[in-house]
């Protein structure tokens, strides 16, 4: 067994959140020692933890949009690894959409299961949590507008939930200027793979 197998084992025996998660444990993870591109997202929703597939819903279907990336591509592990910043579905905020991912999680976990997944060359940054992890606090739509100061190693997005159609709509540089790029690096990244 791999470093990474047995670290997913662990992470998947994980019950650490177990008394404040509402649906209890369900972590949810992809990746491989070969993946080349990490998607750093914030963390599952309530139709992942029933289906247990990350972004299996219409936030998924308008990310893998924004990627151009087919579902085939976008779940295959040999190349893609999913990792949120927390693992399990938080529940619901007081304040509408989910709550934000637990912090243990990225305490406990991130720093090992990134380093037994040593081909990562560039992740993708989705939504705040997973941009202030690796790069400090900031504001989202700076820094995606700014995705150029970040590269090669990563690339800041919004969170693809509804609300994004809002932004997106207020920013149409987004659309114009960031996803053809966007698009050009997921593709070298994939296309140099193993
Ligand atoms: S969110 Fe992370 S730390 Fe908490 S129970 Fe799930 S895997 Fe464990």
């Amino acid at each position: 067994m791999s470093e990474l197998q047995k670290l997913v084992a662990e992470v998947r025996a994980c019950r650490v959140c177990a008394d404040v998660l509402p649906l209890g444990p369900r972590p949810i993870l992809q990746g491989s020692s070969t993946a080349r591109l990490l998607i750093a997202s914030q963390a599952p929703g309530a139709k992942a933890h029933e289906t247990g597939l990350a972004f299996s819903d219409a936030s998924g279907d308008r990310l893998r949009e924004w990627l151009g990336l087919s579902k085939e591509q976008f779940y295959d592990p040999v190349r893609v690894a999913i990792l949120p910043m927390g693992m399990c579905y938080p529940g619901r905020s007081p304040n509408g959409g989910d709550s934000p991912p637990r912090p243990e999680c990225a305490r406990i976990w991130r720093a090992k299961l990134l380093e037994a997944m040593p081909a990562l060359r560039l992740a993708l940054l989705v939504g705040n949590y997973a941009q202030d992890y690796a790069l400090g606090r900031g504001k989202m739509t700076v820094r995606v507008r700014d995705f150029r100061h970040n590269l090669p190693r990563y690339f800041p997005l919004p969170h693809p939930s509804w609300r994004s159609r809002i932004w997106e709509h207020k920013n149409p540089w987004f659309r114009e200027e960031v996803l053809p790029a966007l698009r050009r690096e997921v593709t070298d990244v994939l296309t140099k793979a193993c």
